[in-house]
């Protein structure tokens, strides 16, 4: 009885005992509907002694709260419906003999949305079309063809020099990658994402975050990821501190294939290790002696969206944290983005994808009778809507923090039962202090808090040697910064 108490109290992500042994569900299946979650992981949780505060998700102000509520289901649906009424949004499809078909037709119109939602920002938010022209490459580009971004920059009023980028891909496909001819809806992938983005936008547009917040519909996703490949060198060039990226990637539906709905899931993917190159060779090695092989970037900003998204306000029951770059066999355009450095950059994509309605002719399979095709019937707006809250808390939470302290190190020069640590502050106004945060190596999420104050070092009586450290700082305001991995020694 002890043993099952003691299971009860520290295990949320347990299912219970009684549950045993039927067969398995979906992973995601086992989580618990509380509003309040302990990221506690049961196994290692009562071990080593703990100190701190146990760390819970944080739940939206009251300004969140409203801005959440803001997010219109029946909105979503319309930007879709708009997208798809242009036949096709391929990206070799006509740019610009045609205001209601075609990929320029489609651009046009998210432009023009765009820079409606702008004018309620009184200047701050500016809508942008960079764009190149991309070469016949001999693969998913058969003749030059011009890549337009669109991208609706909102200003920030305090850290301007911290983007937070959202982005969907506008364009779409069908079977065959490079027939720019068939009629090709791409209501999930990706009018889906866009809609978010454009959502997203119009709320924003009337806030006034302290950080600078990006709204971006791309194309040239199916054609080798071009369109983002361009904005985020278009970034790097221009020495721009993403600081956060998401892409929402098929988001469109809830239901498999065979009928399971997962309406309140939403899978995240986080990569990590960073991309080859990116990182140097001798942290590389550093990392692997050290224990941080799942403590990337991608991973820290996947652990805060969980904490700050997953809950009653945004809907969304369970964010799916998958510790993997992307599905089998696909891509995303947050891949761009942590090649060109910007290693806080994850992907949203629906819980159980249906592979007859994406990359798909529409069409009756003569056997089975089944409708192929990416067609709006298949989407559900108020899971779509949930997905938009968990990128607006996840954003906005990272917007109203302090930027996350840099140079994070740990004192690994003596034989110590206690840790002790160094960072540089943000150059920031509006730091409160900072949280050295820990968790069982074993555990997926961080459990465990403690404040040290306004300094740049601290210790802490918990051995380095047993589990895994962050900080992460801490705002005037109470919202606190994603945590940077402190196990690489200074
Ligand atoms: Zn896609």
């Amino acid at each position: 009885m002890s043993a099952l108490i003691l299971l009860s109290t520290f295990c949320f992500l347990l299912p219970s005992l009684s549950a045993y042994p039927s067969p398995p569900t979906t992973p995601w299946r086992r989580q618990v509907d509380n509003t309040i979650l302990s990221f506690n992981y049961c196994p290692a949780a009562p071990w080593p002694t703990r100190e701190g505060y146990t760390i819970t998700s944080r739940l939206p102000d009251s300004d969140l709260q409203a801005a959440l509520a803001e997010i219109s289901a029946s909105n979503i649906k319309s930007y879709i419906s708009d997208l798809v009424s242009f036949g096709t949004r391929h990206t070799l499809s006509t740019q610009n003999s045609s205001t209601t078909y075609g990929i320029g037709a489609a651009r046009d119109y998210i432009t023009d949305k765009m820079r409606t939602f702008a004018f309620a920002s009184s200047g701050r938010m500016t809508v942008t079309v960079p764009s190149y022209t991309q070469p016949a490459d001999g693969d998913r580009v058969l003749f030059p063809v011009r890549i337009a971004d669109i991208v609706a920059t909102l200003r920030g009023s305090e850290t301007p020099d911290r983007y937070y980028v959202i982005s969907g891909h506008y364009d779409t496909r069908c079977t065959d990658p490079n027939d720019y001819n068939c009629l090709s809806p791409g209501a999930d992938d990706d009018a889906s994402g866009v809609a978010v983005s454009m959502e997203l936008a119009r709320i924003m547009a009337t806030r006034n975050p302290r950080s600078t917040l990006v709204f971006a519909a791309v194309a040239g996703e199916e054609q080798n990821l071009y369109g983002s490949n361009f904005l985020a060198q278009t970034y790097k060039n221009a020495s721009v501190n993403v600081a956060g990226m998401f892409t929402n990637d098929i988001i469109g539906s809830s239901t498999g294939p065979d009928g399971t709905e997962e309406p309140h899931t939403i899978r995240l993917f986080a990569q990590g290790l960073p991309p080859a190159g990116v990182e140097s060779a001798a942290r590389a090695a550093s990392r692997l002696i050290v224990g941080g092989e799942n403590d990337s970037p991608a991973r820290e900003l996947g652990r805060f969206i969980v904490e700050t998204a997953q809950n009653a306000y945004t809907g969304m029951k369970n964010i799916a944290l998958i510790y993997r770059l992307d599905r089998y066999l696909r891509g995303g355009d947050h891949l761009p983005f942590l090649r060109a450095g910007y290693l806080s950059s994850v992907r949203f994509t629906e819980p159980i994808e249906d592979y007859r309605h994406q990359h798909q002719n529409v069409r009756i399979d003569n056997v089975t009778g089944e409708q192929y095709g990416d067609l709006e019937e298949f989407l559900d707006y108020d899971f779509i809507a949930r997905v938009g809250r968990v990128n607006l808390a996840a954003m906005w939470s990272l917007s109203e923090a302090p930027a996350a302290p840099a140079n994070v190190s740990i004192d690994a020069t003596a034989l110590t039962n206690n840790s002790t640590f160094t960072w540089l502050p943000g150059n920031e106004t509006g730091v409160a202090g900072y949280e050295v945060v820990w968790r069982p190596s074993v555990s997926p999420y961080w459990t465990h808090a403690i404040p040290v104050g306004l300094v740049q070092r601290a210790t802490v009586q918990v051995s380095k040697d047993d589990v895994v450290f962050g900080v992460r700082a801490v705002g005037t305001n109470g919202y606190k910064s994603p945590a940077v991995f402190a196990g690489f020694p200074g």
